[in-house]
């Protein structure tokens, strides 16, 4: 993987790099399975890049709900080819025929909780049951509601939940970039800084809460992956 010389990784990144490093020949050591999860925006880089870097064999979840834009798509497919990934691509077992409402809508516009429950939540129960340990890129930096989540903290079904990403910011992540010369999410010059579903996608036009962009007009913050931390913190 090339390197730019112009561009030296501070030291904030290279602890995190080291921690990274650690925790996963710790829980290797322990003999624990571990997957992680990624959807592929260009902050998910760094710890896409660190997974190939110390382990590639380690499964990388895409959940594909179909209704993501095609250069996710793309840019999922570049970064797992580039990365050397061993990427899982994880669907819904429920149709989209049966994700539409009483009048033939689909869920996300009447009820965006029930649909991120049958795209993302549901599909996300069968692995989790297989593993012991879920990389995921959650930062505090994204929102209010991610500020307290721990390192490691338990998740469902007797997983260990590792948020590698906590402590980087948008600063860590470019220059991590910049340093490996990863590719960005192409939407991301446009002004998407979080992008995910695209009816639940809003462009932004500044970065101060990065994921305010996503359902945008709604009560909602969390697509259900990560609510259960967020109902704990506010307990
Ligand atoms: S983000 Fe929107 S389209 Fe995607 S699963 Fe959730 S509600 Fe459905």
């Amino acid at each position: 993987m090339p390197v730019k010389a112009t561009i030296m990784l501070s030291e904030a990144v290279q602890v995190q790099v080291d921690l990274f490093s650690e925790r996963i020949q710790h829980y290797r050591a322990q003999g624990l399975r571990i997957f992680a999860s990624s959807s592929f925006q260009s902050h998910s880089i760094p710890m896409l890049h660190l997974v190939s870097q110390v382990d590639k064999s380690i499964p990388v979840v895409f959940l594909n709900t179909g209704f993501h834009f095609p250069e996710t798509l793309v840019y999922r497919d570049q970064i797992a080819g580039q990365l050397g990934l061993s990427l899982l691509n994880i669907k819904s077992p429920v149709s989209k025929y049966g994700q539409r409402d009483a009048e033939g809508r689909f869920l996300y516009a009447t009820d965006p909780d029930h649909c991120c429950y049958l795209n993302k939540t549901l599909p996300m129960e069968e692995v989790l049951l297989e593993y012991d340990v879920w990389i995921n890129g959650v930062r505090r930096d994204q929102s209010s509601t991610r500020s307290g989540f721990s390192l490691e903290s338990p998740g469902p079904h007797g997983v260990l939940r590792f948020h590698p990403m906590l402590d980087w910011n948008s600063r860590m992540i470019w220059e991590y970039s910049q340093y490996y010369e990863l590719p960005q999410h192409p939407l991301e010059a446009q002004g998407y800084f979080s992008v995910g579903c695209a009816p639940c996608t809003r462009r932004l036009t500044d970065e101060q809460d990065s994921r305010g962009g996503r359902w945008a007009g709604m009560k909602k913050t969390e697509c259900g992956l990560h609510t259960e931390l967020v109902e704990k913190k506010s307990i």
